[in-house]
């Protein structure tokens, strides 16, 4: 029963793969939509490789990756299927070298990227955005306040 739940959730997990808008991403959407926030979604942002963040804010230049517990490699969520396990443990792995490269190189570019789990409450998401989001908004804030005087 334990393993066929696990087998079932990874499907879903493997159907989901590469898609728009999944359930958790829809609901950190909401959450700082309803909070005033405006972004666009799935746009890539460098020249240098073709990663799209889910989440964009160009003007503060953060990027917010909501990633999916399977295809990431969480710790927490990724049962690796009984078969081809050593096959999977190696495309699940070079996945998240793939992530740390495109992040690399969006750091580099002068760009914020927040990193989120699909199983983490989406109210938290967002609440780490937005302190993003307000360090940026304060520090342009200084800017314009020491170009008055
Ligand atoms: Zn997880």
């Amino acid at each position: 029963m334990e393993q066929w739940e696990a087998d079932d959730s990874r499907r879903r997990h493997m159907a989901r793969f590469g898609r728009r808008d999944t359930a958790p991403e829809l609901a950190v959407r909401r959450e700082l939509h309803r909070r005033g926030r405006r972004f666009f979604v799935d746009r890539q942002v460098s020249r240098r490789c073709r990663v799209r963040p889910d989440l964009v804010f160009p003007r503060a230049r953060v990027a917010v990756f909501v990633d999916g517990c399977f295809w990431h490699l969480c710790e927490e969520h990724t049962h690796l299927p009984k078969a081809n396990a050593a096959m999977w443990r190696r495309k699940l792995r070079a996945n998240r070298q793939r992530d740390a490269r495109n992040q690399a190189i969006l750091t580099s570019e002068g760009w914020r990227v927040i990193r989120s789990w699909e199983h983490e409450d989406p109210t938290a998401v967002a609440d780490r955005v937005e302190d993003e989001l307000d360090r940026w908004a304060a520090i342009v804030g200084r800017i314009a306040e020491r170009r008055r005087q």
